[in-house]
């Protein structure tokens, strides 16, 4: 049984205390165990409010993020590598005071299409930086996984077999974060990114080819998160959408979010919460 969980744009573009409120009682309403709160600017989330929503309403937490060219710890220039270990640090933190149970996302690269690759110089910055973050992700209570991510969003890496031996090269206890949407990019097929994961699979995101209504685009479900549910993991699976219809102020743009797929949030999260829970078997 995975705790099943929603991302907070599937809601709200903004996290006031009266959009966190919404978000968190919809979250529950719909009957998901977790919502995914996405903290790209740690210092504009009240973490004590959050967490006092949370708990009013009996609902754990994930925390994300991806970098920008400011942050960006794949960066040959160390000034910029300390800048982003400071807004990992503040992440941390935050997602600690939330209450968080998992910090995920692409912490290890700006979110957004690169020029060019990335250097040697700028991996051994990711080791570096990933081997510090897992540091302080345990001393936190957090479990940390790495999102694999398509070759418009990272240059760092694109593959499940690429992210794994990048944690070995950390030599830190660091989860894998796996998203369909991505895996159907770059991946041969839905079952062997999985598998090769295997134990080290820390989290689970589900979204559609286009980033709508699951089971509306071509996105292999069944086999995907047949998948994920006979690979034993037990950890979070959350539902990831978006649409112009709830705009977040960097991450819409960021994730060229430019179309309508949906207007309705609530009919959305609640077919989709069904819609993985029938083919993980949590219901
Ligand atoms: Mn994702």
């Amino acid at each position: 049984m995975n705790p099943l969980g929603v991302h907070a744009l599937v809601w709200v573009g903004d996290w006031s205390e009266a959009s966190a409120r919404y978000a968190i009682e919809s979250t529950r309403q719909v009957g998901f165990d977790l919502i995914e709160v996405p903290i790209l600017d740690p210092s504009t989330v009240d973490a004590a409010m959050t967490r006092r929503l949370l708990q009013d309403n009996g609902l754990g937490a994930a925390c994300s993020l991806g970098l920008d060219d400011a942050t960006d710890v794949s960066s040959e220039d160390p000034a910029v590598v300390a800048r982003g270990r400071d807004r990992l640090a503040a992440a941390v933190e935050v997602a600690h005071g939330i209450g968080a149970s998992h910090l995920c996302g692409v912490l290890y690269s700006k979110l957004g299409k690169y020029p060019r690759p990335m250097s040697p110089a700028g991996r051994q910055h990711v080791v570096e930086s990933m081997t510090w973050l897992a540091k302080q992700a345990s001393d936190a209570g957090l479990s940390l996984a790495l999102e694999v991510v398509n070759r418009y969003e990272t240059n760092v890496v694109n593959t499940v077999a690429d992210m794994l031996a990048l944690i070995d090269d950390t030599g830190a206890a660091i989860g894998v974060h796996l998203d369909s949407y991505h895996v159907n990019i770059e991946e041969n097929g839905y079952v062997e990114p999985v598998r090769l994961a295997g134990s080290r699979l820390g989290y689970v995101h589900v979204g559609e080819s286009h980033r709508g209504y699951l089971g509306s685009g071509t996105i292999d479900f069944d086999t995907f998160l047949g998948a994920v549910r006979d690979s034993g993991f037990t950890g979070p699976v959350t539902f990831e959408s978006f649409s112009s219809a709830v705009v977040h102020p960097d991450l819409s743009n960021t994730l060229a979010v430019w179309r309508n797929l949906w207007e309705d949030s609530l009919d959305l999260a609640t077919h989709a919460r069904a819609f993985m829970a029938e083919r993980l078997g949590s219901d």
